[in-house]
């Protein structure tokens, strides 16, 4: 358990939200974030994705698509800034269409997170959780991590909410390269 991760949301944070991302042609990239994941693992965070995706148990998008849709950003990281996202999870359920036992993956809590660092033998405390809603920074938070909020441009009333039920993520960053340069400049008694 000695490596340190930085866990990202992947609809909002990474890329660009439509709804229900299904389509791998559609994907985009929010500015710097390429640029941001390589620093990061040059300085030795994996990068994992943690996703809810109740498309799928909606009906709405297949695990292949989700699947496509994760490849697809990875080729781009790949075309743009020589770098990958090391894993991907996604829970594909929703409390609407299925029992508490399979809900219990989604965020906020920790499930997802808690499984990638045994996989991928990571140490939480050491790791950041990136989001642009309230749900990641819960998650983050509920996995013992630190918490970054990204702002996208559209999301300014998912801050108020976090303040408004007195939530706090480590730092609020103003976009994504910004959260990658808090954790480069982090120190604190790590
Ligand atoms: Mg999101």
């Amino acid at each position: 358990m000695n490596h340190k991760a930085v866990f990202l949301d992947r609809d909002g944070t990474l890329n660009i939200d439509p709804g229900y991302l299904g389509d791998p042609d559609k994907v985009k990239l929010f500015p710097g974030v390429a640029k941001g994941i390589a620093e990061l693992k040059k300085n030795g965070y994996k990068i994992i994705v943690i996703s809810n995706q109740s498309g799928i148990t909606r009906g709405l998008i297949t695990e292949e698509q989700v699947k496509a849709v994760n490849e697809r950003i990875n080729s781009i990281l790949g075309e743009e800034n020589n770098t990958s996202i090391d894993a991907f999870y996604y829970c594909p359920y929703h409390p609407e269409f299925d029992d508490d036992e399979k809900v219990k993956c989604r965020k906020p809590n920790p499930d997802m997170v808690l499984r990638a660092a045994e996989e991928n033998g990571i140490n939480l405390k050491d790791s950041f959780f990136f989001g642009d809603t309230t749900g990641d920074i819960e998650c983050g938070k509920n996995a013992g991590c630190e918490t970054i909020f990204v702002s996208n441009g559209s999301n300014k009333n998912e801050l108020i909410k976090l303040h408004n039920k007195n939530i706090f993520p480590t730092f609020e960053a103003q976009n994504f390269l910004n959260a990658c340069e808090f954790v480069l400049n982090f120190s604190g008694d790590k």
